[in-house]
This record gives C-alpha cells, sequence and structure tokens, in this order.
C-alpha cells in the first residue's frame, strides 16, 4: 500500500515539476514513506532517519520529508530533534509540492488532516514501467481491530469509483503490464453506488484476459459469496486468497475485536477451497496478544495444523498507542512471544515443504518477472496461486508466461526448468498447474 502511496505522491511533484532520482547526491528532497503498524517499522525509520541526517550535513539545502502513517501518529512531534523538514499524512499529499517549496526558505511545515472523501481519483500515479502494479481501490479503515493503529493513521473508509479503477488499469495494460494487484484494509467494503468489489474485481478482470488480477486482503467477517463466485468464474482473477484469520482461539478472537469466530473462518475457508479448485490461501497471524495463555496459542497451532495454509505471516504482537489494546496488559513476555512466533513459522514452513514437494514432476504456469536475486543466469516468476518458482534464463522476456517443470523444491521456492514455448501473446489459459 505504501508502495502504491509513494506512486500517487510521485505523481503530485513530477506534475509539479520535480523528477525522481535513485541517486540520493542528487537529490533536493529525501521523502520516506512510513509504516506504523508495528514498533519495529517505526524504529527502522529513526535508523533511516539518523542515515539521512549525515546526508543532510553533506548537503546543505537537502530537505527530508517524512510521510504516511509514522506521519500521522508523531505529527510534529518528528520536527523536533531537528533531522525533519516536512511531515504529511496519507491524506494530505496534494499539500506537498507547497510544504516543499517553504521548506526551500527555511519553514518547515506539518500536514496530517485526515479525509472523509481524499481518493485521489483523479491522479496518476508515478510507475515505472514493469511486469506487476499495484492499484488502491479504498483507503482508510472502520473495521477498529483492537490492536491495529491503521483506523487512526488512515481514517475512514471511502471507495475510488469503479469507472476511474477500470479506465486506470486499461491505460495500465496498454503499456504493458500484466499483473495487477487491487489494495485495500478491507476490499470487500469497496462500494461504489450499488457496485461492490466482486463487480469491480469482475470489471477490471473484463480489461484485458490476458493480465492477471490479483486482491488484498479481505477480512474473513465479510468476504463474499458474490467474491468467491467471482474468483472462481473469471479466468485472470488470480486463484489466490489472503485471509488474516490472527489467532485460533475464540475468546483471543473477541479480544481483538475481530467480529467472526474459528468456526465461521473454517466454514468460510471450506467454501472458497470447494468453490475454487486449486485456490491458495494464506493468513497473518498475531501472537502473544495481551493475555494469550499457552492453550491459546496451541489453538492457533492446531488450527494451522489442521487447515494447511498456502502461507503465513506471523508477528509478534506490538503495543499501539491510542489503540484498545493499548489498554490492556502486555503480559506475554517478549522471549515467550518469540518463541510462539518460531513455533508457528516452523510449523507453517514443514506445511509448504509438503505442499511444495506434491508439485515435484509437474508443470506450474508462472508470469515471468525477472532476474531472480541470487544469480543473472536465472529467472523468477510467481504462479497464479502466487508460489515462487526459480529457473534457468532462456529466451523468456519479462511479462510472458512460461510453464516450468518443477524438479526441487524448499518452503518459499519451486526451481524447475521451461518446457514448451514462452506465451508472449494474450493466453484465454492462465491456470495455475499446467500438467
Ligand atoms: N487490513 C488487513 C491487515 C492489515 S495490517 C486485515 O485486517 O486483514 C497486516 C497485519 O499486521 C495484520 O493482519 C496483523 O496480523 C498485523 N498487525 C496489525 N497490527 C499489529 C500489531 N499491533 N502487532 C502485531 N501485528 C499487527
Ligand atoms: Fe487493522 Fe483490522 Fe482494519 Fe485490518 S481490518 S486494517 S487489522 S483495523
Amino acid at each position: 500500500m505504501n508502495v502504491a502511496d509513494s506512486e500517487v505522491v510521485g505523481g503530485i511533484l513530477c506534475a509539479n515539476g520535480y523528477a525522481l532520482t535513485r541517486d540520493i547526491a542528487e537529490a533536493d528532497v529525501v521523502l520516506v514513506n512510513t509504516c506504523a503498524i508495528r514498533e519495529n517499522a517505526e524504529q527502522r525509520i529513526y535508523g533511516r532517519l539518523g542515515l539521512f541526517s549525515t546526508y543532510k550535513r553533506r548537503y546543505p539545502g537537502m530537505l527530508v520529508g517524512v510521510l504516511g502513517c509514522m506521519a500521522e501518529r508523531l505529527r510534529s512531534n518528528l520536527l523536533e530533534d531537528g533531522l525533519v523538514d516536512i511531515v504529511v499524512g496519507p491524506d494530505e499529499y496534494r499539500k506537498l509540492p507547497g510544504l516543499m517549496e517553504r521548506a526551500f526558505t527555511g519553514e518547515r511545515g506539518v500536514a496530517v488532516r485526515l479525509s472523509r472523501v481524499e481518493n485521489y481519483d483523479d491522479l496518476t500515479p508515478a510507475r515505472a514501467d514493469g511486469v506487476c502494479a499495484w492499484l488502491s481501490v479504498m483507503r482508510g479503515c472502520d473495521k477498529f481491530c483492537t490492536f491495529c493503529v491503521v483506523p487512526f493513521t488512515r481514517g475512514r473508509e471511502r471507495s475510488r469509483s469503479l469507472e476511474s479503477i477500470v479506465a486506470e488499469v486499461r491505460d495500465l495494460a496498454v503499456r504493458g503490464l500484466r499483473e495487477i494487484t487491487l489494495l485495500g484494509q478491507n476490499v470487500n467494503s469497496f462500494r461504489d453506488g450499488h457496485y461492490d468489489f466482486a463487480d469491480l474485481m469482475r470489471n477490471v478482470a473484463a480489461v484485458d484476459r490476458s493480465m492477471r488480477i490479483r486482491f488484498t486482503t479481505s477480512h474473513p467477517q465479510d468476504m463474499s459469496e458474490r467474491l468467491i463466485e467471482a474468483i472462481a468464474e473469471e479466468v485472470n482473477i488470480c486463484k489466490y486468497v489472503h485471509l488474516p484469520v490472527q489467532s485460533g482461539s475464540d475468546r483471543i478472537l473477541g479480544l481483538m475485536n475481530r467480529t467472526y469466530s474459528v468456526d465461521h473462518y473454517r466454514r468460510l475457508m471450506h467454501r472458497i477451497r470447494k468453490a475454487i479448485p486449486g485456490v491458495a490461501i494464506s493468513t497473518d497471524i498475531i501472537s502473544g496478544f495481551p493475555s494469550e495463555s499457552v492453550s491459546d496459542h496451541r489453538m492457533t497451532v492446531d488450527l494451522i495444523r489442521e487447515l494447511r495454509f498456502d502461507g503465513a505471516f506471523t508477528f509478534k504482537y506490538s503495543p499501539r498507542e491510542g489503540t484498545k489494546a493499548w489498554e490492556m496488559e502486555d503480559n506475554v513476555p517478549e522471549e515467550e512471544k518469540g518463541r510462539r512466533v518460531w513455533e508457528i513459522t516452523e510449523l507453517q514452513h514443514a506445511i509448504a515443504l509438503e505442499q511444495n514437494t506434491e508439485l515435484i514432476g509437474t508443470a506450474v504456469r508462472v508470469l515471468v518477472e525477472g532476474q531472480s536475486k541470487k544469480s543473472r543466469y536465472e529467472y523468477t516468476g510467481r504462479t497464479d496461486t502466487n508460489r515462487s518458482v526459480v529457473f534457468p534464463h532462456s529466451d523468456e522476456q519479462p511479462g510472458e508466461f512460461a510453464d516450468i517443470r518443477i524438479d526441487r523444491t524448499n518452503s518459499a521456492t519451486l526451481f524447475g526448468i521451461r518446457v514448451g514455448d514462452v506465451i508472449r501473446a494474450a493466453s484465454q489459459s492462465l491456470g495455475g498447474t499446467a500438467a
């Protein structure tokens, strides 16, 4: 979401005569777009600001701006130690050019008002050409899970218009992008008149059938049957759902204000798996929420073993000021939180390894993204179910589809060799496992 927001900011600045540079020595302004979801996300930003201060000494006149959720949370406090010149929250990016102009004359500025309507619908984000793009379809969150700072830093839910989103996707298709991920904290809250998120997905998918469409995230309380049907029916909507469960204990889910039970989640997952053959489902887990006992933790472990997710992101609970859970005693020791996260991660790795091993000998279709991190002789791509696949590079180009026969794997990555020709033009069958 912050990548998408940074592209919106880039669009605003480029329209005002600025240009992007990746070389800090060349920059008149350094903007850092921040996350406040957990304490360690903020600590990383403080580290980064320390680094920028050395550049500020070397290049006098260079401005530093903090954008995003941490700006919204800490406001003018961020100006205190003199490292930062501009502080701008997620709904005030249109003010950046004016704030920057004033900051160049020495006047530091803060803009952190939240809006009920701002959705940057009319702006063109500054996106690099490439294979994949992020696209925010709604902003804010009204769910108020008790652990979560997002409703405070990003404000109330509001959606963009279906028409503007479809127009943007059309432009991206013309520019040759091959995969679009629609973003929202809870995409099922998307509304434009009588259109809901399922309508939006179907309209976006119809723009170009050779383009893959993904989305994130659905809240388990209101993932609709219509959305499940849309994923099942539309050939180019990826068969992948990220569905954060957070805990396997009903007591903890209640304290988190997640508004669903473990059994609701279980039944939802079964419905999704039945309706969408071959679907992959991943989740988020928080370990060490206030009062989480060893038996609550065991319930989470048992649920993971039972439901066999295709992926899980596990976080140590981090108290966030202003949230309801902040008032609860953070009484699971850090070390114990770490142990619980470790146990869940180990279990999930073992499950993922078993699932990946089953794919050995089969061919999977991937969208080729480019060079792998480890070697320029190898390329990487992802399956429709979001599995990473690495293979020796021959004549494939980023943005093409290729079938890769899997010959080995670990818990995170599949490895194989290409079989058959690359698929360059529009393809009707973008399915997961090809043979
Ligand atoms: N809107 C999404 C989640 C966005 S935040 C949803 O509800 O599905 C991404 C993940 O960060 C959450 O799913 C949760 O697992 C984690 N998270 C949020 N606040 C947290 C906190 N205070 N401590 C630890 N993890 C947190
Ligand atoms: Fe946070 Fe809950 Fe909203 Fe997700 S749904 S952003 S976890 S408040």
